[in-house]
């Protein structure tokens, strides 16, 4: 049952069928946007209200919107995958609603009843269903975001007027052409998120601060930043926009000996990602224990020189598993393994794809 009706509005202009599939074809990563998009307001003493469903297109804003000079703002990313059988799912919608929620607690912004927040998602999907790529490996990326909309430059006056926006953007294959580790740069000279910051919370300015990081790691010829704590640049938290995931062992040292996973705690200045949530959940069930602890930069580097730590990879919703092959610092470089995707990697992802795409048993419940 849905929280609130929604008013709908079908496109009088949606995509030619020959045009849509010729996007759909190469989609890329978004860049094009579906027919339509789904709007719901807030108001604190009125709660949400105007939910509608509308054509894909510009937002009127007055420009003492408060999002506009104080960032209250955060989303969210999931995706929509074509089974074999033709079904539509997403993948663990209600994770996304409940981070959303938790973004929204740290950012002062009101929180959205978990179900209106999946009924959204769904009405966009299911109006927009044939903007679901049938091509292997290919998704409809959903992305729901919200922001103060309040006319008003006081900062010590919260804003009070908030506006939800789901959009979607099709997706190709993250490896079209084939996996292949990507190489990280150390970042000292800029971190992602302070304790006591907003690192723990899906929210637009940890991203907008994290652009400088990114083009130094590319100045230094790499494909994506390592960020370290805040404090010690020591610890090592999150790379680009996905969580890491450390493997020990390889699993034919004997018994005892691995594999093993470990994966930084969440201490606050991390996003919980949904995919590293769902490893936590699927390894030890693939007889791969996992453990959620520290790891410093100086245990990194030993590890691949003793040949302790055999593969690390970053994981997230765009590209579910993505190996980590080289890594660089001011003072220091290293390599991972042989430079092919690693054994284990590469089994979590089959598991976690085969269960997105319907080609294994859920047991977990997570496609919806
Ligand atoms: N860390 C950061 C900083 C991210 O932006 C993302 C992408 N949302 C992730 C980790 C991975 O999260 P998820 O698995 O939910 O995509």
């Amino acid at each position: 049952m849905s929280t609130l009706d929604f008013e709908i509005t079908l496109s009088e202009r949606p995509a030619l069928a020959a045009d849509r599939e010729a996007v759909l074809a190469d989609p890329g990563w978004g860049q094009h946007f579906t027919d339509h998009m789904v709007t719901i307001r807030y108001a604190a003493g009125k709660g949400w209200y105007d939910a509608r469903l509308e054509p894909y297109g510009p937002i009127p804003m007055d420009p003492a919107s408060q999002v506009f000079h104080y960032s209250q703002e955060l989303f969210e990313g999931l995706k929509a995958y074509r089974q074999a059988d033709g079904t539509i799912v997403t993948f663990r919608p209600y994770a996304n609603a409940a981070r959303m929620n938790r973004s929204a607690r740290r950012m002062a912004m009101p929180e959205i009843p978990e179900q209106l927040f999946v009924d959204a998602l769904e009405l966009l999907v299911r109006t927009d269903r044939d903007w679901v790529p049938t091509k292997e490996g290919f998704s409809l990326y959903l992305r729901p975001f919200m922001f103060a909309t309040t006319r008003a430059l006081g900062v010590n006056q919260p804003a009070d007027e908030f506006l939800f926006v789901v959009i979607a953007s099709p997706s190709g294959n993250y490896y079209a052409r084939g996996i292949r580790p990507v190489s990280v740069w150390l970042s000292r000279d800029y971190t992602r998120a302070a304790p006591g910051g907003t690192g723990e919370a899906k929210t637009g300015g940890n991203y907008a601060a994290s652009f400088a990081g990114q083009a130094q790691a590319v100045e230094h010829g790499c494909d994506q930043v390592v960020w370290l704590d805040a404090v010690e640049h020591r610890w090592v938290e999150e790379v680009g926009s996905m969580n890491l995931m450390f493997v020990y062992g390889s699993g034919e040292d004997g018994p005892g000996r691995g594999p093993r996973l470990l994966t930084p705690a969440l201490t606050g200045t991390l996003l919980p990602g949904i995919t590293r949530d769902s490893m936590l959940k699927l390894a030890p069930d693939l007889g791969i224990p996992v453990e959620e602890g520290k790891i410093s930069v100086d245990e990194w580097q030993a590890g691949c020189a003793s040949g302790e730590i055999t593969e690390v990879f970053g994981c997230g919703t765009a590209a579910v598993i993505s190996p980590v092959g080289q890594v660089k610092g001011a003072d220091r470089e290293w390599s991972i393994g042989d430079g092919e995707p690693g054994e284990i990697s590469m089994r979590l992802r089959e598991e976690l794809i085969g269960i997105q795409y319907g080609a294994r048993p859920d047991p977990y419940g997570w496609v919806h």
